[in-house]
C-alpha cells in the first residue's frame, strides 16, 4: 500500500490539518516552506490525470479553503498551489496530491526555487494544433 494510503488509513501518523470522508490534508514531512501542506484524496488515485472529476473538484475546494487559512493564519505573503504529474515533473509519491506552499518575503521561512527559463523559438501555430487535436 502506498504511503499516502497508509496515512489515510491511520497506519502512519501525520500532522493532519484537515479531514473529511474523502480528503485529508497534512503537513509535508520535508517542508520547503513554513506551513507546506499536502491535500490528498483518501481513495488511491495515481495523479491529477486519473482522479475522477467530482473528487478532483472536492480536493481543489479543500485546497482553496486551506490556502485561505494559510494566508490568514500564517501571515504568508503568497502561496504556490501545484501538483506534480509523473516522475519527470517531480512526482515522488504515486498518489495524487496538491502542494500548498506558503511563500514569504522573509527568506528564513522558505527554501523554494522555481526556475522558468525560455525554450528556443517554436512554431506556435503547429503547437496549438498539436495540443487541441
Ligand atoms: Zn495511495
Amino acid at each position: 500500500m502506498c504511503i499516502f494510503c497508509e496515512i489515510a488509513n491511520g497506519n502512519i501518523p501525520a500532522n493532519i490539518v484537515y479531514e473529511d470522508d474523502q480528503v485529508l490534508a497534512f503537513l509535508d514531512v520535508a517542508p520547503t516552506s513554513y506551513g507546506h501542506t499536502l491535500v490528498v484524496p483518501k481513495q488511491h488515485t495515481e495523479s491529477f490525470l486519473d482522479c475522477n472529476p467530482a473528487l478532483l473538484h472536492h480536493v481543489m475546494d479543500v485546497a482553496q479553503q486551506l490556502s485561505n487559512k494559510l494566508m490568514n493564519n500564517l501571515n504568508c505573503d503568497g502561496i504556490n498551489v501545484l501538483t506534480n504529474v509523473k516522475e519527470a515533473a517531480g512526482q515522488t509519491i504515486p498518489h495524487f496530491h496538491v502542494h500548498l506552499i506558503p511563500r514569504y518575503e522573509d527568506s528564513a521561512k522558505e527554501n523554494v526555487k522555481f526556475q522558468f527559463g525560455e525554450i528556443d523559438k517554436i512554431d506556435v501555430e503547429q503547437l496549438v494544433s498539436n495540443i487541441i487535436r
